[in-house]
């Protein structure tokens, strides 16, 4: 089965509907979302119903817990928690309750999916350094666990070293497990390249396919600046940062 993976796609409509526009091209047969559906962007409730349609399986990532919850939201940085707020007020009772109940984890056999990292998926720690990976592997108890939050698309194995070299829109093998597969951003991406990424993924063959897809950026850009939110959300989308 050929499986789509997306990520912290954060309220960008346009990067969301390019994804899933190029996943209705590539013969997929599931999608599944790692969170961050919600925050920084113009369109949380629009998107949120796209994913609500489109996936079968969506875990929770930082901002839609936040934004599900009512909790003060000091652990995040002005402009980060303004977002927030705006999100929680553009959303209706029955989105904020779905946010609120989506699962922080889930496990297959073969396959982790969660939004930050193990052991504790509620504390979202970033696998920023090589000793991250190394403390997430030892709890992870299947091949291969696919995650989001950094932002930033990549391979991993014992530690940060990126050993595997991502050809965009090619099929690659993927080594042996146990790998952390880090599969980017849709509606934010942070590896300075502003096309929304995402993966497909096929767990027969153990093919992965990193996805970059181009998107009218200066449109999701104009809806951020217009719904009052931080000009920064919307500058970095152009340089992907
Ligand atoms: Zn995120």
């Amino acid at each position: 089965m050929r499986r789509a993976i997306i990520s912290d796609i954060h309220g960008n409509l346009h990067a969301l509907e390019a994804v899933l526009g190029d996943i209705g091209r590539e013969a997929v047969e599931d999608v599944v979302c790692l969170g961050d559906v919600v925050g920084y962007g113009a369109f949380p409730a629009e998107c949120l119903a796209l994913v609500r349609q489109h996936c079968s399986l969506v875990v929770c990532g930082n901002h839609d817990h936040a934004v599900g919850h009512d909790y003060l939201l000091e652990a995040y940085y002005d402009e980060a928690r303004q977002s927030l707020e705006w999100t929680r007020e553009a959303l209706d009772d029955g989105e904020r309750a779905y946010l609120a109940g989506l699962p922080l984890e889930h496990r297959t056999d073969w396959v982790t999916y969660v939004h930050a990292s193990l052991p504790n998926p509620e504390t979202w720690g970033y696998l920023e350094f090589s000793g991250d990976v190394v403390e997430h592997l030892k709890h992870q108890e299947t091949p291969v666990c696919f995650i989001g939050h950094t932002h930033l698309p990549g391979v991993y194995s014992g530690d940060l070293t990126n050993f595997f070299e991502i050809s965009w829109n090619a099929r690659q093998r993927l080594p042996e497990g146990p790998l952390v597969v880090n599969v980017g951003s849709v509606g934010q991406p942070r590896d300075q390249d502003p096309r929304a990424c995402y993966v497909i993924y096929d767990e027969m063959q153990g093919v992965i396919s990193y996805r970059r897809v181009r998107y009218p950026i200066a449109e999701a850009q104009q809806a951020i600046r217009e719904a009052g939110l931080a000009p920064f959300f919307a500058d970095r989308l152009r340089v992907g940062i």
